[in-house]
């Protein structure tokens, strides 16, 4: 809980206040027996009503003051409260980002989803329930008693008897309440993923008529929540019982023992109904202990959730580097292996190849063969398990990752556009290109005409409240995306695969204009041909590397490609 609750530091002095302000309250309230002990032993037993006007005054003006500053308090907690969420909130954003891929890639994005929100939000009632009512319970119980102590000795040990037996009662409730709401809070992660899925694959849910399959599938985690949410809430009810029957059993005992010692007048009424009081006082700041250990608890496992991410130290750095950038000449892979994080299978196994600056490179090969993966290692969001990628004279490694990710230009597999106008998202890593260059990168990238055919052109929006973009609409806008920047090296992920083949030259044919060196991943032996060499890719290993001519004469699985695409080349004309 340190970590996250270090991001409260800056927001001391209101919690000081807020805290002053707590203190205020319970004095008056622990101060309210005294004067009514008063009022009884020196007013009404002795028939004195100028007492009973006084003190009974004093006890008023103090409820006013206490009622000012639990509203003054409400106000600053909430403040600080919120302020704080704020704080851990974005600081958890802020470190997700920075976090290398791989180890990005070891949390679930739903529960990341809900760490962010509701994990977040948990620990900010916690502490505005701290500032508000947390320390006052504590405070009362313990308050009750010293006064207690002060009005009667004798009677104040019997509240004090059971004190050990609730301590130890409470701790082991924390203890198990910390666990119960962690498993709560993976069950909603669980809700959280299910939901994403399926909305995420409604198209295909109805395409398939699974609506009813999917429902069960999202009662059975659902369902699983409610049970995990009951079993933490009943555990909890026990406590307020359990804390009752220990207190009413000590007042009890105070009441017996209180009467028999005003028969012998070693005592006055006045005193044990003080005691009682407190006694009392005591027995609703407990009743509140239920609710505080479950907020507690709850607090507890959602911090911790929160830390987990807060204290991942593999972060990248990417600073921004000032000048130039260095120049180089060739991109050389030198017997590299990769392996995924948890996986004991290598990905990619030996790749060596070397690609000039200025050629296209294409790879080839079946899905699962690595391609996208070798690709990934070119920009760094992957780091070889062993040997060794070098641009130009250096390492990758000796690359700023700002100045090695300035130079490239990444068009992922699948196209991913975020919410905005085309023009937002084609800027979106340029932003303050000019509308020429946009369209530049537009026009070679095959798209500005149809963009231009859009009711609103560049300005019309994406997505749900806007046009909803073709597949390869939406790769061509993702490749414009990547060419705005005028990279050095473009590495098309199969970004070209859902574009016909006249589209597909033609944007091969301005590619050809640029001053770019491409890796271009395709299926299609037609965009391979094209380029100076093709590397063939199976089960993570290089099988084959060279021309298209060389290729065709001697590789048994780049002969194969050629005949079955020539194939239904020609069982379309037909
Ligand atoms: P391709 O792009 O050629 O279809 P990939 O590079 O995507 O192939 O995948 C190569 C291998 O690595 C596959 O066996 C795949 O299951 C595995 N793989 C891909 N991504 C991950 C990942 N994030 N974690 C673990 N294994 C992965
Ligand atoms: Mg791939």
């Amino acid at each position: 809980m340190k970590t996250v609750f270090s991001y409260a530091r800056p927001y001391k002095i209101p919690i000081i206040i807020a805290l002053c302000l707590t203190f205020l309250e319970l004095s008056v309230e622990l101060i309210q027996p005294l004067l009514i002990a008063k009022i009884i032993d020196d007013g009404i037993t002795a028939h004195d009503s100028s007492v009973v006007i006084t003190w009974g005054s004093i006890m008023m003006g103090l409820a006013v003051l206490a009622f000012v500053s639990g509203i003054v308090n409400s106000y600053f907690s909430a403040h600080v409260a919120q302020s704080f969420a704020y704080d851990v909130r974005s600081a958890t954003f802020r470190h997700l980002q920075k976090m290398t891929l791989a180890t990005f890639l070891t949390f679930q994005s739903s529960s990341l989803i809900t760490r962010l929100t509701n994990d977040v939000t948990i620990i900010q009632n916690f502490l505005f329930m701290s500032l508000r009512i947390m320390t006052r319970a504590p405070l009362v119980v313990i308050g009750s008693l010293i006064m207690a102590f002060f009005v009667n000795v004798q009677l104040a040990l019997l509240l004090l008897v059971t004190a050990p037996f609730l301590a130890i009662f409470l701790w082991v409730m924390v203890k198990q309440g910390v666990s119960i709401f962690a498993s709560v809070q993976r069950r909603l992660d669980r809700v959280n993923r299910m939901a994403q899925e399926n909305l995420r694959a409604m198209r295909l849910v109805k395409a398939y008529l699974r609506h009813a399959f999917e429902t069960s599938r999202f009662n059975r985690v659902a369902e699983a929540l409610q049970k995990d949410t009951v079993r933490a809430l009943r555990t909890m009810e026990l406590i307020l019982p359990v804390l009752l029957f220990f207190m009413n059993a000590s007042l009890m005992a105070v009441l017996w023992f209180g009467a028999k010692q005003i028969q012998t007048s070693s005592i006055q009424v006045g005193e044990l109904v003080a005691v009682l009081n407190y006694g009392l006082r005591m027995t609703g700041a407990f009743s509140m202990f239920s609710f505080l250990i479950m907020i507690f608890s709850r607090a507890k496992a959602s911090s911790e959730r929160i830390e987990e991410v807060l204290v991942v130290e593999s972060l990248e750095d990417v600073q921004k580097e000032r000048g130039d950038l260095p120049h180089w000449e060739r991109l050389r892979f030198h017997d590299v292996s990769f392996s995924y994080k948890g996986s004991d299978r290598q990905a990619l196994r030996n790749i060596n190849f070397e690609l000039k600056r200025g050629e296209t490179l294409a790879i080839m090969g079946a899905t699962g063969s690595g391609k996208s993966t070798l690709v990934q290692l070119i920009p760094r969001l992957f780091t070889p398990t062993s040997g060794e990628i070098v641009l130009g004279e250096q390492p990758l490694q000796r690359w700023s990752l700002s100045q090695l990710r300035e130079l490239i230009g990444y068009v992922p597999q699948q196209s991913l556009l975020f919410t905005g106008t085309i023009a937002d998202n084609l800027r979106w890593r340029a932003r303050h290109a000019m509308d020429d260059e946009l369209i530049e990168a537009t026009t070679n990238a095959q798209i500005h005409d149809a963009i231009q055919a859009f009711p609103n052109g560049y300005d019309t929006v994406i997505g749900q409240k806007g046009v909803n973009l073709s597949g390869g609409q939406k790769q061509r806008i993702s490749i414009a995306r990547a060419l705005i920047r005028k990279p050095e090296l473009l590495i098309l992920d199969d970004s070209t695969s859902a574009l016909d083949i006249q589209t597909e030259q033609r944007f091969l044919n301005a590619l050809q204009t640029l001053d770019v060196t491409t890796i271009i991943i395709t299926q299609k032996v037609m965009t391979a041909e094209r380029a100076d060499a093709i590397l063939l890719l199976e089960d993570g290993q290089v099988v084959d590397y060279g021309t298209s001519e060389q290729l065709a004469k001697r590789s048994k699985l780049y002969q194969r490609l050629i005949a079955s695409q020539k194939e239904s080349e020609g069982n379309e004309d037909e």
